[in-house]
């Protein structure tokens, strides 16, 4: 599978599987991503076409909203959003809970401790740097966590569509 790949380029199957997995069971159960999702998201990192990625661009088509998915809103940031208007210059991300902090979900690996440290506060300095250049290029930036119910992200969505485009949104409201 795709996924694995990540860990097997970086060595860290063979040095905090154990850790890895407990984190995941830490995971609400039932959530938008489910445990599986989280695990899948932790393998691949920022890889294309999570569940939780997919499962937001469904309902928003179901919306009746068009985007795009996986693409540079800005070139010359070197950073690809999950979903993004083009003409509403809106970016969406859906943030995994491990790799992103989540103040809710991330737990620090007992292991390798300075590495993941490290690679966290990368992570997140990168999150602001990201947002800050967007917005600062007229974008709006939509960030959702894995662990959102889906219909609250999708509403947030909807919300920063229809504040850029207007009312031109069908049957935006949510349920
Ligand atoms: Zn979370």
């Amino acid at each position: 599978m795709a996924g694995s790949t990540y860990w097997s380029q970086r060595g860290v199957a063979t040095r905090g599987t154990g850790t890895l997995a407990s984190y995941a069971g830490t995971v609400a159960l039932g959530s938008w991503a489910s445990s599986e999702a989280v695990r899948a998201s932790m393998r691949a990192n920022r890889s294309r076409d999570t569940t939780p990625e997919i499962a937001l661009r469904r309902a928003l088509h179901r919306r009746g909203l068009r985007y795009r998915v996986n693409m540079r809103p800005i070139k010359a940031v070197r950073r690809t959003a999950d979903v993004v208007f083009p003409r509403c210059k809106i970016a969406v991300f859906v943030d995994g809970c491990f790799w992103h902090g989540c103040p809710d979900h991330y737990r620090a690996p007992s292991t390798n401790e300075g590495y993941w440290a490290a690679k966290l506060s990368r992570n997140v300095a990168r999150d602001a740097q990201v947002n800050g250049l967007l917005r600062d290029h007229g974008w709006t930036v939509v960030r959702v966590w894995e662990h959102e119910p889906l219909e609250q992200a999708v509403a947030r969505v909807v919300l920063a569509v229809r504040s850029v485009s207007g009312n031109d949104v069908a049957s935006a409201s949510a349920p």
